[in-house]
């Protein structure tokens, strides 16, 4: 068999959707799998649409992802360059051999006159108007005009278009590897245009000329292409390549987290979910996204997620490495129905990648988000922290949200619960104990345990007069780690410090509810 060569072949227009991101992992799947070759192409012949940093954007998802291609812009790679606006000069050469072998043809209509015509068809109840077999002859073009007036608009400079001509009831055939048989009427189809008045290739040409030049074996796109694929059909009959064409396989669309239509980025902002891989800052508010990285999510969880969005192995396992993806993964297990983006599924991967992360791996994760608060903790304090708090976060910015009080003073104390628990008799014997833990030789947890129980049989306290005021004056909350590991964590100094001074706070608070 042949060597399988896949490519990802965004298009630069903005932050890369996350549905992108998932037709990149398909790919980049399949090539594992195969031992085959993923590529990535940008493809940024339409100059209107095209937004500056969104070509590093993707670079910069599909890096943090894992998902780094074999051959692309900075990748290296023997069929280059690989970002269309590099390669413009090549697609005019294909377009106006297809004008020679009768495949396509000039159009000299005028963006005016194309816009007139459309007016002329909706006054008269056609609001569809296309440009195909039915009204070519009635246009301007190299197949209605003599040839002799053809010659003499090309060579006066008159601006053109070049359009693909697409033949009359045939139908086209597309055996699509998710989908099965797909058809499509020709009847139906417009003519195309491949090459723009400005000379850059349509999405369709380029698409086509660079599939066929970079020998790729398998086009795996979102189902919003599918459409166009009989037009790239055409395009490959018509350029003699139809016996090498790749195979096809569209995959389903993404679905709203309701599972009602499919997932736009609007949805991210209104359900405050990211639908981006990393943030973007676009020119307005409106354009602007938070993406999984910012929100704390492990690479590994999102690709894991995004790999079950449309695909499943047909086990019961949920968790796979990005190698057991590979292995498991398979065309064929990809569904046709839209498969619902769902956020609470993102969160308990997420949560499953972190627990089973070792300390110090969570501490590398979770650095750059303590980073964001000012915070750059030694390296063996943060590993402990985390072994402590990894049960208790599900994204990374959890570890902060929940966790604060390891790396600053505690700004909130629990005051119902000191209110209620708390009484001025107590001050003294828990100086006691802050005097025997300020003594204590050994800091570990379970000599602070023994030390604690020692003092309660002193002072006939119960665990519940003791454990519970201890926990809030070392974070100011009731939740948390056990609170002896907490104390071996935080250190003594830190930890006899806090309850000395939270003794004091304490009494504030109650004076308050009196
Ligand atoms: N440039 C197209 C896009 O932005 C590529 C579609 C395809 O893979 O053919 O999605």
């Amino acid at each position: 068999m042949k060597n399988i060569r896949v490519r990802f072949a965004p298009s630069p227009t903005g932050a890369l959707h996350i549905g992108g991101v998932r037709t990149a992992l398909y790919n980049y799947l399949l090539a594992r799998k195969t031992g085959g070759t993923f590529i990535l192409r940008i493809e940024d012949t339409d100059q209107t649409r095209y937004v500056p940093g969104a070509e590093e954007y993707i670079i910069e998802s599909l890096r943090w992802l894992g998902l780094e291609p074999e051959e692309g812009p900075g990748f290296g790679g023997e069929f280059g360059p690989y970002r269309q606006s590099d390669r413009k000069e090549l697609y005019g050469r294909f377009a106006r051999q297809l004008v020679d072998s009768g495949h396509a043809y000039y159009a000299f209509d005028s963006p005016e006159e194309l816009d007139a015509r459309r007016e002329a068809e909706k006054e008269k109840g056609n609001h569809n108007f296309k440009y195909d077999a039915t009204v070519r002859t009635a246009m301007r073009n190299s197949l209605s005009l003599p040839p002799a007036e053809v010659d003499r608009l090309i060579t006066t400079g008159v601006p053109y278009t070049i359009r693909l001509k697409v033949p009359q009831n045939e139908t086209i055939r597309i055996d699509d590897l998710i989908r099965g048989e797909v058809s499509f009427e020709s009847n139906e189809l417009d003519d195309k245009v491949l090459l723009k008045a400005d000379g850059m290739p349509t999405y369709h040409l380029a698409n086509i000329v660079d599939d066929h030049l970079m020998q790729i074996t398998h086009v795996i796109r979102g189902e919003e292409w599918l459409p166009s694929t009989a037009h790239h059909v055409l395009l490959y009959r018509s350029l003699g390549w139809e016996s090498d064409m790749p195979r096809f396989a569209h995959l389903p669309l993404i679905l709203k987290p309701n599972g009602k239509g499919k997932l736009s980025k609007r949805d991210g902002v209104k359900l405050g979910i990211p639908v981006f891989p990393l943030a973007w800052e676009g020119d307005s508010p409106e354009d602007s996204f938070t993406g999984f990285r910012e929100f704390g999510f492990d690479p590994r969880a999102v690709i894991n997620f995004l790999a079950f969005l449309g695909w499943n192995p047909g086990t019961e396992q949920e968790l796979f490495s990005v190698e057991e993806l590979a292995e498991a993964f398979s065309l064929e297990r990809i569904g046709k129905a839209g498969a619902r983006f769902d956020f609470d599924k993102a969160r308990w991967f997420n949560q499953q990648y972190l627990q089973h992360s070792a300390d110090a791996e969570l501490a590398k994760l979770v650095r750059p988000f303590l980073e964001r608060h000012g915070h750059s903790p030694e390296e063996a304090y943060l590993t402990a922290v985390c072994g402590l708090m990894k049960e208790r976060i599900t994204v990374l910015t959890d570890l902060w949200e929940n966790g604060y009080y390891f790396f600053e003073e505690v700004r909130e104390y629990d005051e119902k619960t000191v209110q209620k628990k708390w009484s001025a008799e107590r001050r003294k014997p828990f100086e006691d104990l802050v005097d025997t833990l300020r003594q204590l030789p050994d800091f570990q947890a379970p000599a602070i345990e023994a030390a604690t129980k020692e003092f309660m049989q002193r002072h006939e306290l119960k665990f519940g007069d003791v454990l519970p005021m201890l926990r809030i004056a070392l974070s100011g909350t009731l939740q948390g780690p056990a609170v002896f590991d907490m104390m071996a964590v935080l250190g003594q100094e830190r930890s006899v410090e806090r309850i000395a001074s939270a003794l004091q706070i304490f009494e504030g608070l109650i004076a308050r509810s009196n």
